[in-house]
């Protein structure tokens, strides 16, 4: 069904009247790949016919987020500029009959007395769907549909159409639910003389309980997931899964290994669910092999100023890094831990609750011990192994429970040996002789 040897244009064609949605940038990606693939390019149009609803800021939104997951576009068409354009195609098809002047009665106040009808020739219509298989309408059914409100305003069908063949688009890859656009679209570039370019419905996206996905199963928009800290490579990677798959198990690709290995082919034909669960592990999974430099940006990037400002900040952040990164599925959570004061103690005295310390008759043997490491022994490993005897001899909750506390203060904190290694010799042994007093 595909021809690789005619160069195709897709085109991705976001009505600016809310943020990116995470569905919205899979068809933009499925465009994009699938214009790579085939050697050509996706170009980009805002429809902005609908003044009331189209916001420039949400137009600012989707380019930030294609340019954040590096989907590059061009320049954009707007149909708010265009105008003149599809007025020249209604007073075409007025002219020669194949759309008239309705008069309508209104009903309410304020609706109009006129709009432009398409003369439907109310016949069948097949169309080969890239994916869901050969489609048959009979048109019969749509009636004389309304394509423009006057000769300055177009509605949806006609604009796209329109935009569509001077865009010269190949392949109209978009979402089921504008299956049913489809036959009206067709009417209208026969009417014109558009070429018909090839079709692609790709699936539903669906939360996990099978239901439309919306703001009540979490974040919808780009940005949100970008403000929670998922990777953009991670997002790309993980929606690209959703309706397609290579054919065999592989997981992982970057946005250049799909565009290489990325076919309508192997598009399903039933709705994909955007499984978090998944999207989490495949961020960690990312996050553990991120080169340091940006590991590094992207943690410090989440933690408080007021954390910052602490004397001993830079020093003490390069050794906790790897533990920071350790508990993390999503940069959020760096923010989150930082505020909750999880770090604090790394950086100044713990203040201990007495009843958290517990017995702390052992700390004065566990100074001996830790007093007699080397300073080159003086790692988690080291320190465990100087430490494990006398602990499993007296019982490990009776020393590493009271040493961990008295370098913490804290309930909870990684093991007592990180604590220690982190903390250097001179401060585990200050610490824990304050506890003791
Ligand atoms: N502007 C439409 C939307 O955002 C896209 C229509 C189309 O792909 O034909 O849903």
């Amino acid at each position: 069904m595909e021809t690789p040897k005619t160069k195709a244009i897709t085109r991705f064609p976001p009505s600016p009247t809310g943020n990116l949605h995470v569905g919205g940038l899979r068809t933009a990606l499925f465009n994009y790949l699938y214009a790579k693939r085939m050697g050509g390019e996706m170009v980009f149009r805002i429809e902005d016919t609908d003044k009331e609803r189209s916001k420039k800021e949400y137009e600012q939104n989707i380019l930030d987020s294609l340019n954040w997951v590096g989907i590059k576009v061009g320049e954009p068409w707007r149909q708010s500029e265009r105008t003149e354009v599809y007025k020249g195609h209604l007073k075409k098809m007025i002219d020669s009959g194949l759309a008239y002047i309705s008069k309508e009665t209104p009903k309410e106040e304020g609706e109009r007395a006129e709009v432009i009808r398409f003369k439907n020739p109310n016949k069948k219509i097949a169309f080969e769907d890239l994916i869901l298989g050969t489609i048959e309408v009979d048109t019969t059914d749509l009636g004389d549909f309304v394509i423009a409100k006057d000769l300055e305003t177009p509605l949806y069908h006609l604009a796209v159409v329109v935009d569509d063949f001077d865009m010269g688009v190949t392949h109209i890859i978009r979402g089921q639910e504008h299956i049913a656009n489809t036959p009206r679209q067709i009417l209208i570039q026969e009417a014109i003389g558009a070429p018909r370019p090839f079709y692609g419905h790709i699936p539903l996206i669906l939360a996990p309980d099978k239901t439309k996905l919306s703001k009540r199963h979490g974040a919808v928009s780009v940005t949100q997931y970008k403000d929670e800290g998922y990777l953009p490579e991670v997002l790309v990677n993980f929606l690209a899964l959703i309706g397609w798959n290579p054919g065999n198990d592989r997981e992982f690709f970057t946005l250049d290994e799909l565009c290489k290995e990325f076919s309508l082919e192997k598009v399903q034909k039933s709705s994909g669910v955007f499984d978090v669960k998944k999207l989490n592990w495949m961020n960690k999974e990312y996050i553990k092999k991120l080169p340091k430099e940006r590991l590094t940006e992207l943690v410090l990037e989440r933690v408080p100023k007021d954390k910052k400002d602490f004397p001993s900040f830079s020093q003490v952040f390069e050794k906790i890094l790897p533990i920071i990164v350790d508990r993390i599925e999503r940069f959020d959570e760096v923010t989150k831990m930082f505020e909750a004061g999880e770090f604090d103690y790394f950086f100044a005295d713990p203040v201990y609750e007495k009843s958290l310390l517990k017995n702390t008759s052992h700390l004065p043997k566990l100074l001996d011990i830790l007093g007699g490491i080397t300073d080159d022994n003086w790692n988690a490993a080291g320190i465990k192994s100087a430490v494990w005897d006398f602990a499993t001899e007296v019982g490990r909750g009776e020393v590493l429970w009271p040493m961990r506390v008295s370098l913490s203060g804290r309930e909870k904190s990684p093991d007592p040996f990180t604590l220690a290694e982190v903390l250097g010799k001179e401060e585990t042994v200050r610490r824990i002789k304050m506890s003791l007093e």
